[in-house]
């Protein structure tokens, strides 16, 4: 294991760089720019609903106006204290509602943003990068320390070397700890902080893993299109998503930032001896 990480060590509140090759920075402030154009956008649109049929309502009833102009500002307001607990959280890592604001970041902005994103033309990979980032900074916000049994290491497939014929999919200790991937190093992790790992082929084997292992946190890595789906299917419950490296394309060979891997769970379950 890596002997520079066994250290405490600050969270990163980015996803850090990986440990080699290109890097992938997700940034918040997509997320959160993003956010405050739609807050800007669904105000102006209120405005303009109850603008334009104010000169037509009060001739109806002179109380109309004034009823639309209560409900909408309303609406305005619980969408503006939304965003600004969520931007709260984000920048101060304190649990302002974390759960709840999860369930909407993942079921309704997500989505929302992804359309917003694509008219100011930034990418959905880049979207769903700060995604990521946002969802870890509020399942850190809401969790706390959890026993290791708790914990689940959800690993792609992909990790494992191409030209590895052992069978790791059902069980990963059938590894024979030859080191050609990672899988070698995050065996040995899990032992360490007796932890549960699991490696899956896909969303359907990764729900089933979930179902049977009932954790209450998971640790997963993967490309940023199955964390996103996989942070999406499991709500509510939480999981930490940690992107992996795509040195020769995507779905082979893949690589994971161990030291990343290690310095979360330290910060969920603990020291271990
Ligand atoms: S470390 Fe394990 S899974 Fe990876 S190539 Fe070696 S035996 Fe196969």
């Amino acid at each position: 294991m890596n002997e520079s990480v066994t250290k405490e060590q600050p969270i990163a509140t980015e996803v850090p760089a990986l440990e080699s090759g290109p890097v992938v920075t997700p940034q918040k402030r997509i997320f959160i720019g993003l956010l405050g154009v739609t807050c800007l956008v669904l105000t102006c649109l209120a405005f303009v609903l109850w603008w334009i049929p104010f000169v037509g309502l009060s001739t109806i009833h002179p109380y109309l106006p004034a009823i639309l102009a209560g409900t909408l500002g309303l609406i305005v307001l619980v969408v503006l204290t939304g965003s600004l607990l969520l931007t709260l959280t984000i920048l101060t890592g304190r649990d302002f509602l974390s759960k709840k604001l999860r369930g909407v970041v993942i079921k309704v902005l997500f989505p929302l943003l992804i359309i917003v994103g694509k008219l100011f033309g930034i990418s959905r990979e880049r979207i769903s990068q700060s995604f990521v980032a946002i969802n870890n900074q509020l399942v850190l916000a809401e969790t706390r320390k959890l026993a290791p049994s708790c914990l689940l290491l959800l690993m792609p497939h992909c990790l494992q070397n191409h030209d590895c014929t052992v069978k790791i999919t059902g069980n990963v200790e059938n590894c024979k700890g030859c080191g050609k991937c990672p899988i070698k190093d995050l065996r040995e992790l899990a032992h360490s902080f007796k932890v549960d790992l699991a490696v899956a082929t896909g969303g359907t084997i990764a729900r089933r893993i979930v179902v049977q292992k009932r954790p209450q946190l998971i640790i997963a890595v993967a490309c940023e299109r199955d964390l996103t789906s996989g942070i999406q299917d499991t709500y509510p419950l939480p999981v930490y998503g940690i992107l992996n490296r795509r040195p020769f394309g995507p779905c082979f060979n893949t690589e994971v930032p161990l030291g990343e891997v290690e310095e979360i769970i330290r910060r969920f379950v603990g020291k271990h001896e």
